[in-house]
């Protein structure tokens, strides 16, 4: 079992002054709460999180990191909660050790290999702290070399195949290849034992020879540098197993086939030197064209810089060769954690692409920290800025826009889930459904049969699925609302004419009225009458042509019915209602809005939707389900109209001054009604048709300089 002053011996190498107390406190706390667990190769459970401070110390991370390894499995397998490790190791250390936790208890489900991409991006999404994935890594990488003890080969081949689909690509993604590589060949023996020894097999048949040809051509090319004045170091490696079985799978090759099990890299000291080291390979072996990858000018995402190429070798055979720099080489092997290590000389080369990705942005912040600890303070990565990843009840991973709802996931479910939504339940609890999904959430939507969207969701839905499929439905449902609104106008018109609508409704006559109307069907017909695009007088006269108006309108009804003609006509209709096109419009009498009034609207039984000024006693009081926003759209010439109250002194000619301001105003009066008060006080209250709202308060203005007004008021 490793000891806690080997890590600190490991430690103190790259960071000499190194502050180990955090360190001597989390081995302490650790082996106190772990006491008397056993891990299941019979030893002390304590070696576990020493197994993982240790690789986090070849990882050449921080004291707070290696702290953090050796507390990272308290919360979940031992009685000790997140509250005491905050209280004695501070804020750091516990953030790392929660976002482990987490991460160890997601509920994956068992065919995660289909979804790994997902589940990779959900894992890196939940780590706030990079810190908290090279936990992870080293916590799983002594999990996976100790794989063996467990008894269940089914559930050795599920933790292997894990590690294989999601953590090792991690790593690689990271940059960190010593661990991808360490990762994989522990995970594949497990994984496919059958595979991996059909491979070991073959390697080992010629394995005499092999070593031959390595070492010759090894000197060979070391000779030819030399000539050159290329000082360098030449390694002559096997392409490790898991690689191999990678590539017969990806390509359908045969072992044979794979020429690239053993490859040359060749270590020098300069960046020139890469390329001049590449012009001599070239002139002594011919290269193979589009085989050669320059990824020292555009190096990948996770900053690996290397010169690649592949030559016809000595024998005729095809040889792949890496050229890089000792610094390139580091970063090779440690990719982000190159960044924190300690070591001297060890600062790799960032200056590079400005097409690199996350990670470049990391490095290009660390220019601008004065030391690796300051930069480690700021390592708080958000790498998908814009999705959250959530799991089904299943344990399958979704992946959403930031931002979005359960009404979101609902529909990226299903259609049919979507509809039917009521309600939403995120890690067993009830959530409004315009909560906004968090990755590693758990949801559950709850649906009720024959239930619908409602249309408000259109406010919170986040994806085009969700948004389009909303619309849908509330276009249907207007159709629908139409239509039946349409129905019992043109009910109620037929009855007053004594005619029977239900029973006139599915003749053939109607469907000639129809047509006449330039319909498809009757249906179209009556919804056309629910939007007000025809008024049911005008289809009862199709059927009673001797059909009069039954009395004198009044002259806010002439008013009123003008400007409904000049609606259709302009095709303005004064008014829009969110979301619905064409929608039979009513201004209300009792506040008489006017363009530029604040408005708001209530749906009303068979009425269309009624328009009140938003301070409207009546609006106030109105139910708020049935209350619909709605905006002005004007047509420039339509008029409304509003009502004043004006008080003066009763005098002679008190109307006939009023009347004059108001005409001035270029305005007329369509109603007037006089009511008398005390101390000889009059109120006049008029009904006056006008433009909008600056109309209104022309006339005001005017009505204002009448001596004998002393107020004007609109109601
Ligand atoms: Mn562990």
């Amino acid at each position: 079992m490793i000891r806690i002053t080997d890590i600190l011996d490991k430690l103190y190498e790259y960071f000499p002054d190194a502050d180990v107390d955090i360190i001597d406190r989390a081995y302490i706390f650790s082996a106190r709460v772990h006491a008397g667990q056993l891990r299941l190769s019979g030893e002390p459970y304590l070696s576990h999180p020493l197994e993982a401070a240790n690789i986090l110390a070849e990882m050449k991370l921080d004291p707070v990191s290696i702290a953090a390894g050796l507390l990272h499995d308290v919360v979940e397998d031992t009685h000790c909660t997140l509250d005491e490790i905050y209280n004695t190791f501070g804020q750091e250390v516990t953030h790392i050790v929660s976002g482990v936790t987490k991460i160890s208890s997601l509920p994956f489900s068992s065919d995660e290999h289909r979804q790994a991409e997902n589940t990779r991006k959900m894992i890196l999404a939940m780590a706030d702290d990079i810190r908290v994935i090279l936990v992870k890594l080293a916590d799983r990488l002594h999990n996976i070399q100790t794989l063996h003890y467990h008894k269940s080969p089914d559930k050795r081949r599920w933790i292997a195949q894990e590690t294989l689909d999601i953590y090792a690509p991690i790593a690689a993604r990271l940059g960190i290849y010593w661990i991808k590589r360490e990762l994989e060949e522990n995970a594949f023996y497990y994984a496919k034992p059958e595979e991996y020894k059909q491979i070991e097999g073959h390697l080992k048949q010629d394995e005499a020879e092999r070593e031959k040809y390595v070492s010759t051509v090894r000197q060979m090319i070391e000779e030819k540098l030399k000539l050159t004045g290329i000082p360098c170091e030449v390694l002559g490696r096997y392409k490790h197993y898991y690689s191999i079985y990678y590539k017969m799978q990806m390509q359908d090759l045969d072992f044979e086939e794979v020429y690239d099990i053993i490859a040359f890299r060749i270590i020098v000291d300069s960046l020139a030197e890469c390329y001049s080291a590449l012009g001599t390979i070239h002139s002594q072996w011919k290269p193979i064209p589009k085989k050669f990858k320059d990824y020292i000018a555009v190096p990948k995402p996770n900053m690996y810089q290397s010169l690649h190429t592949t030559v016809i070798g000595p024998y005729g055979e095809r040889m792949e060769i890496q050229i890089r720099t000792r610094e390139m080489d580091h970063v090779a092997n440690y990719g982000i954690a190159a960044h924190w290590s300690y070591k001297e000389g060890t600062t790799p080369n960032v200056n590079t692409d400005k097409t690199l990705g996350w990670i470049h942005n990391l490095v290009e912040n660390q220019k601008s920290f004065r030391d690796p600890e300051e930069f480690l303070e700021n390592v708080r990565i958000d790498l998908y800025p814009d999705e959250v990843f959530v799991f089904t009840p299943t344990g399958e991973v979704k992946s959403l826009p930031k931002g979005a709802t359960p009404i979101d996931f609902a529909f990226l479910i299903h259609t049919e889930v979507g509809n039917e939504c009521t309600g939403a339940r995120v890690n067993g609890r009830l959530v409004p459904l315009a909560y906004q999904l968090k990755s590693g959430d758990i949801v559950e939507i709850i649906t009720t049969k024959g239930s619908l969207p409602s249309r408000d969701w259109i406010n919170f839905a986040k994806t085009v699925k969700a948004k389009s499929r909303i619309r849908q439905h509330t276009r249907k449902q207007e159709k629908e609302r139409s239509l039946s609104l349409g129905r019992e106008m043109c009910e109620k018109a037929f009855r007053r004419s004594k005619l029977n609508f239900s029973a006139l409704v599915n003749t053939s006559r109607m469907e000639k009225v129809a047509e006449e109307f330039g319909f498809k069907t009757v249906e179209d017909l009556i919804a056309s009458v629910g939007i007000g695009k025809v008024t049911p007088l005008q289809v009862v006269r199709r059927f009673d042509p001797d059909q009069k108006e039954k009395k004198e309108p009044s002259l806010i009804e002439k008013a009123l019915s003008r400007q409904e003609v000049k609606k259709r006509k302009d095709k303005g209709d004064g008014v829009v209602v969110q979301g619905m096109e064409d929608i039979l419009i009513r201004f209300a009498k009792c506040c008489h809005p006017v363009p530029g009034d604040s408005i708001t609207g209530y749906i009303t039984h068979g009425q269309g939707v009624t328009v009140h000024r938003s301070s409207c006693i009546n609006a106030v009081k109105m139910d708020p389900e049935r209350r619909i926003e709605v905006e002005w759209k004007t047509a420039g010439n339509d008029m409304f109209p509003a009502s004043l109250t004006v008080s003066g002194y009763d005098q002679v000619g008190l109307l006939a001054d009023i009347s004059t301001a108001i005409s001035r105003a270029n305005a007329n009066i369509s109603e007037v009604n006089m009511e008398h008060r005390d101390n000889n006080v009059v109120l006049v209250h008029f009904t006056i048709i006008v433009n909008d709202i600056e109309h209104v308060e022309q006339v005001i203005a005017g009505l204002k300089k009448v001596p004998v007004i002393s107020d004007v008021k609109r109601d």
